[in-house]
């Protein structure tokens, strides 16, 4: 291998696009659908449209092999199960009777029919369907949506590389399926799969495929040495084929480490590395396995999930090392562009001084286009391009935004001393009962009440300018009244102002914080149909005035029981939007604590004496491998406990977080010392309860006997059932009664009948104490 040729033909690639086009025509043909307004023959006509609009761009943005099969109506590891025949008995019927009608089935289910069920892609905030598998799954291949894809591509005269789920990842991402024992591992079906992707493979090479594309994503987790060896099985076997395209397996979101020496080994003919944020640690590793003699690298050297524009010499001097490291070198996305949006050129309301360092995918494409040809011919034909980069660089750099002497010096000086109440727990606890008189098992909610349709209009209204910023103001005010008066007339004890005003418990946030940038099209596929525009998190982050304190003084006003003033945490804050990368996260999440640490010391001036900072998305921010783990929970706590620790001893500090499992967390769950906390566990019968009293946790817990994942409405004695199963695990001296989550998503009707049967829960307990 020699590198001058290496570089020669160097070129650029992606290994994905975002699906909705440009005015979400995808997200309007398939809802069209469901609602029978749009026949499945216009919304295939508008499937292929997009297709053939996101080829089209990238083609003539210069991308010299498009991706094809990437593409998707709802998810593409749905997508997979229907490729490899993992339909589940439920939905096999549907599926028989119509195929479009029976994914969707799959997806959503049906008056009868339970969905797969639905769970994070990695650590990003899109959502794949979860695969359910067990030992009488029996795959047969379906190529038709890979075949019929890759062939519309090439009709177009381009050149194209289909991208699949690679058989490994797609077997650790399934579950056992219902009725299959729990400890079943879907990996053992890993022989009878690969006979499907070989089948697939040779679909593919007849319908014209020079390569394939195999995603691995899995390999970037930690793996068992059964996991390595299956890996290595697999890539030998597929390898193995005659009949079949040139092999690329690619990872993304992490280094490969134990699993890169495998892949490297494998008869294959080319891997996809990342090499952004932590991930550039494969470059090192690449080059302690010997390279990649004889085989095609994909170079991620652009981000493929950030916001952020490149660094041009920084990515060619990557670049320049990979060249002596394989046989041909392409420039890449560090993964698929499914997790940007579309174009920052539509963004006209951002400032065109802070837009410059903006790249979503349309501009990320036309960086990876202007590296490979820098890599191809020489830095010289690309010095124009170089000459802009530096200066958007410098020009992010050196922006007041991104610098704010205030804001730097204060997160400077932040000491240990900073971040811890100036009162142990017991101390506090016996101030906090002193002067909050609770009764045994107090009754509160999670924060929201139901965001009527009416809240919604009033909100646009405001937006469109139809109604004036006080009469949104009255409105508001209005609900939280309704709000109080239902919660005094249920007796509920800690009560809530309601949420109202909140169109979102993050973005709400990010527009009064001085740093952040909302977008006005910056799409971004959460999953199915669903789409979120997160917020970036633009610069140092401030807070020009206070944000939630007249509406919870408000709230407090109309009564006299206890109002709990309402944050979302600075971890969350994080997790739901886009982050810098020109500085540590741990960074980002001080400055944001220290926003939220003045609100909640106003909050406490203005004489609130309980303060909830939620933390919903502690744990799902976990790094995909452990031993980054330890790093995270230190800056993810010490940001909680920043946040909450300027307040008196007898001010009570509640948090509350909301999934299945805490079992990896319990310890930084002590860590945040908060005074409360409230968890999901209705479902899970109370487990949670059972595992913070076996690890020993010493304060009060609000375990969730109200599941409002669901509209029914739970009886008086389920709860109470609920409750005396909490109390067997924590005393009643530190348990609190309340639903697993916020109520915004829910009506009117259920909640009233759910809380007032919680209540009644509540009181019957107590009084069998
Ligand atoms: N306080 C928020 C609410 O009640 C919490 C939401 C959440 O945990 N996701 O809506
Ligand atoms: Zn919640």
């Amino acid at each position: 291998m020699t590198s001058t040729s290496a570089a020669a033909a160097a070129r650029g690639t992606v290994y994905g696009y975002p699906r909705p086009g440009r005015n979400r025509e995808l997200k309007k043909a398939i809802e069209g659908y469901w609602q029978g307004r749009v026949t499945a023959g216009a919304l295939r006509d508008t499937a292929a449209e997009l297709r053939r609009a996101n080829w089209r761009l990238l083609a003539d943005a210069g991308i010299h092999e498009v991706p094809t099969g990437d593409f998707s109506l709802y998810d593409h590891v749905l997508d997979t199960s229907v490729m490899v025949g993992a339909i589940p008995a439920r939905h096999r019927a549907a599926v028989e009777a119509d195929a479009l009608d029976g994914y969707f089935a799959m997806a959503r289910g049906t008056q009868d029919v339970a969905p797969l069920e639905m769970t994070k892609w990695f650590d990003t905030n899109y959502h794949y369907l979860v695969p359910e598998l067990g030992p009488d799954t029996a795959f047969s291949a379906d190529t038709a949506k890979q075949v019929a894809e890759l062939t519309e591509a090439l009709a177009l005269g381009l050149t194209a590389r289909p991208v699949l789920i690679g058989p490994v990842t797609y077997l650790l991402l399934a579950k056992p399926a219902p009725g299959v024992a729990a400890d079943f591992e879907p990996l053992a079906l890993l022989d009878r799969l690969l006979p499907v992707y070989a089948e697939a493979l040779a679909d593919l090479r007849s319908a014209g495929a020079e390569w394939v594309q195999l995603d691995e994503p899995a390999l970037v987790q930690d793996r068992t040495p059964a996991e390595l060896n299956a890996a290595a099985r697999a890539y030998r076997e597929l390898g193995g084929l005659t009949d079949r395209p040139k092999l690329l397996v690619a990872s993304y979101f992490d280094r490969l480490g134990e699993a890169l020496p495998v892949l490297a080994k494998a008869p294959v003919e080319g891997l996809a590395l990342d090499f952004t944020g932590a991930a550039a640690a494969n470059l090192g590793d690449l080059a302690a396995v010997g390279g990649l003699p004889g085989k095609r690298l994909l170079a991620g050297v652009v981000n493929g999930r950030n916001v952020w524009i490149n660094d041009f010499e920084k990515s060619l001097a990557t670049l320049g090392t990979l060249l002596g490291l394989a046989d041909r070198v392409d420039v890449a996305s560090s993964c698929s562009l499914l997790h940007v949006p579309l174009d920052a050129s539509a963004e006209r309301d951002i400032d065109p001084q802070i837009a410059r360092w903006l790249a979503f995918a349309r501009q990320k494409t036309a960086e990876i286009v202007t590296l490979a040809r820098g890599l191809a011919q020489g830095t010289d034909l690309i010095a124009a391009e170089l000459a802009a980069n530096r200066a958007d660089l410098a020009s992010r750099a050196g922006s007041v935004l991104t610098h704010d002497p205030a804001v730097r010096a204060r997160s400077a000086a932040v000491t240990d001393q900073d971040a811890r109440r100036s009162h142990p727990y017991p101390e506090r606890a016996a101030a906090q009962h002193a002067r909050l008189g609770l009764p045994l098992l107090p009754t509160t909610t999670i924060g929201s009440f139901p965001q009527t349709a009416d809240l919604r209009t009033a909100r646009a209204e405001l937006r469109t300018g139809r109604i004036d910023a006080s009469a949104y103001e009255e409105r508001i005010k209005a609900e939280i009244r309704d709000v109080l008066a239902f919660q005094e007339k249920a007796g509920i004890d800690v009560l809530v102002h309601g949420e109202p005003e909140r169109n979102d418990m993050v973005q709400y946030f990010a527009e009064q914080l001085t740093g952040y940038l909302a977008t006005q099209h910056g799409w971004v596929q959460s999953y199915g149909t669903r789409y979120v525009r997160p917020p970036i998190l633009a610069g140092d982050i401030s807070r020009p005035e206070p944000m939630t304190v007249r509406w919870t003084t408000y709230a407090q006003s109309l009564t006299d029981r206890p109002v709990k003033g309402m944050l979302t945490g600075p971890v969350t804050m994080l997790a739901w939007s886009f982050v810098r990368d020109d500085q540590p996260l741990g960074e980002t999440a001080r400055q944001v604590a220290l926003a939220l640490r003045d609100e909640v010391n106003d909050l406490e001036a203005a004489g609130t004496s309980v303060i909830q900072v939620d933390e919903p998305a502690l744990r799902e921010t976990l790094p995909l491998r452990g031993a980054d783990r330890a790093g995270y929970l230190a800056w993810a706590t010490e940001a909680f406990r920043l946040t909450t620790s300027g307040v008196r001893p007898d001010t009570q500090v509640h948090t509350h977080m909301c999934y299945a499992e805490f079992g990896d967390i319990l310890q930084a769950i002590d860590d945040l010392d908060a005074d409360v906390i409230s968890l999901e566990a209705a479902r899970s019968h109370m487990r949670v309860a059972d595992e913070l009293a076996t690890a020993g946790y010493p304060r009060e817990v609000g375990p969730g006997v109200y599941d409002i994942h669901s509209p029914r409405v739970p009886g008086a004695d389920e709860a109470a059932a609920l409750l005396r199963k909490g109390l067997e695990a924590i005393p009643a001296e530190r348990l609190w009664v309340n639903p697993d989550c916020g109520l915004k998503t829910r009506g009117w009707p259920e909640v009233r009948a759910s809380l007032e049967n919680l209540v009644a829960a509540a009181r019957e307990v107590r009084d069998g104490l």
